[in-house]
């Protein structure tokens, strides 16, 4: 492997992906996801592991920071803009037939055409430089304000019942970040250091953001190699039980946005999604301010034919490309 090859998507064939994500929208999803990894200013820093090699890295078309449509009543958290993976990207293998982003040419926030663009996905712990406070537990005096060592940070998740409540168990997992961004200025400064070290897994990264926007670009400082959190060791091997714990599948966290619930709760003006997750015609949503009942099948049929896709084609994607194993973990 040299620095200069593509990075090899390892994503599921979308048919497959995307409906298991539909599923996921039901029950308790989102109490357990990852954070995604973010710096929102000039100069900020974290320090992170990856968790995703070179090699693994997926990667797809996106929309970014497309307008979200109005946000329903009683939504408390309703973001401006959303980003979403193109449904017109080939991993999905023609299982889409529309994008309404693409098919609508929907611009972005900016004004500019919001049309779709790689960016890269992968996996990283979000760790902590921990730094000498005099005590002799971290080094004693002499230590004091430097630093000492690198530690996981820690997510704190809710155990819940089988009704989706928490039970007042919490785990304490490490905390996992998702990664999404473009090559330019993220994922290349990566892949140099991949071709420095034959891995991105090997050492923790102090990533800083500098500059704004598109002159956007994050300098990866490697930290020397830690033996103990070494892929291969137990500390490695528990952040492959938390992501198994967790249930963080990074295919399925991409598929989840070129799915149909997905388009129709950010997007589609036409499409809502009701509260068991289907996706069924604007102002027919049950627990909507429609004052109509309408039958949901019979509007959403009538409403949107064209997008759906029918049972039968469904049953037939869901049958293609199961991955012979699940992915290695
Ligand atoms: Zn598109």
């Amino acid at each position: 492997m040299t620095a200069n090859t593509t990075p090899v998507i390892n994503f599921r064939r979308g048919g497959t992906a995307a409906e298991e994500a539909e599923k996921e929208a039901n029950g308790s999803y989102g109490r357990r996801e990852a954070k995604f990894f973010g710096l929102k200013n000039d100069g900020d820093q974290a320090v992170v592991r990856l968790l995703t090699d070179h090699d693994d890295w997926i990667y797809v078309l996106q929309h970014s920071f497309i307008p979200t449509k109005p946000a329903p009543q009683g939504a408390e958290h309703w973001p401006p803009s959303m980003m979403a993976v193109c449904r017109k990207d080939e991993v999905f293998a023609g299982h889409y037939t529309d994008c309404y982003l693409c098919d609508n040419k929907v611009k972005n926030t900016f004004g500019n055409s919001g049309s779709p663009y790689v960016r890269l996905w992968a996996l990283a712990v979000e760790r902590e430089v921990v730094r000498g406070d005099g005590t002799d537990a971290l080094g004693g005096p002499s230590h004091k304000g430097l630093v000492v060592g690198i530690r996981d940070k820690i997510d704190e998740i809710d155990e819940l019942d089988a009704e989706g409540k928490p039970t007042g168990v919490k785990f304490r997992y490490p905390r996992i970040l998702i990664i999404n961004q473009p090559m330019k200025g993220f994922f290349a400064n990566l892949k140099a250091l991949y071709g420095l070290h034959g891995s991105v897994c090997d050492r923790d990264y102090e990533i800083t953001r500098e500059g704004e926007k598109k002159s956007t670009n994050y300098r990866m400082v490697p930290i020397d190699p830690l033996p103990d959190v070494a892929p291969g060791t137990p500390h490695w091997q528990q952040y492959q039980t938390a992501i198994a714990e967790r249930e963080i599948n990074l295919d399925v966290i991409v598929a989840e946005r070129a799915a149909d619930a997905y388009y129709a709760k950010w997007f589609d003006p036409a499409k809502d999604v009701d509260k068991d997750g289907n996706v069924v015609a604007a102002g027919s949503a049950v627990g909507s301010v429609s004052m109509i009942n309408l039958d949901a099948q019979g509007a959403s049929a009538a409403a949107a034919p064209a997008a759906d896709i029918s049972p039968d084609l469904r049953s037939r994607i869901a049958n293609l490309g199961v991955p012979a194993a699940p992915p290695a973990s």
